[in-house]
């Protein structure tokens, strides 16, 4: 009962919906009529019909589909999008992203742990949102205030950096035990602070290995904070999963990447404009300022990367909260960025389904439509291959086989 209200909670009340009772554990779900961009790159098909049982996809077939099937009227069906690097911290940002289409995200870096406790909550079905794999704040030379008020047995470097691959190795086991899915290490200044220089590098070759040392040993990924050349270099050769921005990434290290396998999450949308503070403070006007440097080589790497067949996945960056610069960005606008980076539309889609699947390691499981796969989905009224700008408003998500926003006209 709690799940039907719910979604009919989630559902709203500015479009006619229609709620089914929820696909729990037994229940089936058909989908009728869809045609299927299942994330592996393959054009769309034709009309399909899409059986769902246990939350999981059984069949997508050319036969018709039973009565009371949800009847799509030839509209598109993707994989849920996947968010490989937001900034979630609470239930609120949690529904919001599910609602938007995403149905599986990374949280890499949170406050206080507040990213790990709503994952919990997630985890526990206290809450509705997607798939969390979140990393229990950022490993970086100076650890910060937050972060130590959450690892209190660090208290020694409150006021002192990290130093050396021992300190920085200890910090990520402390982190692992911790209950975190991926480490966030800091291979270069942020971006976001008017006094930092993103082109700086922070922890060391060294201590990045360090850290990839500990998280392999647990079977676990590092993804790379890196916006200077130096600090990608470091971070790749240090095995790191994911490049994190990026922006700087120059062709000393973009051919390694590939010879690698490293993922690169560039970011883009939180770099352009539209991720600006807008704000008239002279700290939000430095830090726009900036990302108009960094726009045009972030821009001119990705297009490289897409050249030379580097793995790029989608990230917002972004909170999806309420009222700061990031919370308004969605996996959408990602996608209009790599189309105006180079990619086709349907790469783009590819980049937010599949890829980013493989960079979380859950690919087995989802982030793209097959039998025996979660049935993580989407469905969008346009042809998304035409006006990506569909991907927007979502008519239809799925969650693990459960409907949890439904906009269909029937
Ligand atoms: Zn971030």
């Amino acid at each position: 009962m709690r799940d039907r209200l719910t979604a009919v909670r989630l559902a709203g009340c500015l479009f006619a919906s229609v709620v089914l009772a929820g696909t729990a554990s037994g229940a089936e779900l058909w989908l009728a009529n869809a045609r299927v961009i299942d994330g592996t790159g393959a054009a769309p098909s034709a009309a399909r019909s899409v059986h769902i049982r246990d939350g999981k996809l059984v069949a997508i077939s050319e036969h018709a589909a039973p009565a009371g099937a949800i009847d799509l009227h030839g509209s598109y069906l993707l994989p849920g999008f996947i968010d490989a690097h937001s900034h979630i911290e609470d239930p609120a940002s949690a529904e919001r992203a599910l609602l938007s289409g995403v149905t599986t995200t990374r949280v890499l870096g949170d406050a206080y742990l507040k990213g790990i406790a709503t994952r919990d909550l997630v985890r526990q079905g206290d809450t509705p949102g997607p798939e969390m794999l979140t990393s229990a704040g950022h490993v970086r030379p100076v650890l910060g205030e937050a972060f130590i008020l959450s690892f209190p047995q660090f208290g020694r470097y409150l006021h002192a950096p990290l130093t050396g691959a021992d300190q920085v190795a200890e910090v990520g086991r402390a982190v692992i035990a911790r209950g975190a899915d991926v480490i966030k290490v800091g291979a270069s200044e942020r971006a976001g602070l008017a006094q930092t220089d993103p082109r700086r590098p922070e922890l060391s070759f060294e201590e990045i290995s360090a850290v990839v040392r500990e998280a392999s040993a647990k079977g676990i990924f590092v993804a790379a904070h890196s916006h200077g050349a130096d600090g990608v270099n470091a971070a790749v050769r240090a095995g790191v999963r994911s490049i994190e921005h990026g922006t700087y990434a120059d062709e000393a290290t973009l051919p390694l990447m590939k010879q690698k396998g490293t993922f690169w999450v560039p970011t883009l949308a939180v770099m352009s404009p539209l991720g600006d503070p807008r704000g008239d403070s002279a700290e939000d006007i430095a830090l726009q300022l900036r990302t108009y440097h960094m726009m045009k080589p972030l821009r001119e790497g990705v297009r490289r990367a897409h050249a030379l067949g580097i793995p790029v996945a989608t990230g917002t960056d972004g909170t999806y909260g309420d009222g700061d610069a990031t919370a308004r960005i969605r996996i959408a606008h990602e996608i209009e960025e790599l189309v105006k980076s180079g990619y086709t539309p349907l790469e783009a889609i590819t980049a937010a389904t599949g890829t980013a699947a493989r960079l979380l390691g859950v690919d087995s499981r989802t982030g793209t439509i097959a039998p025996g796969k979660e049935a993580d989905l989407l469905v969008v009224d346009r042809n998304p291959l035409e006006d990506t700008t569909t991907l927007f408003e979502p008519m239809l998500v799925v969650n693990n086989g459960k409907v949890v926003l439904d906009r269909m006209y029937r």
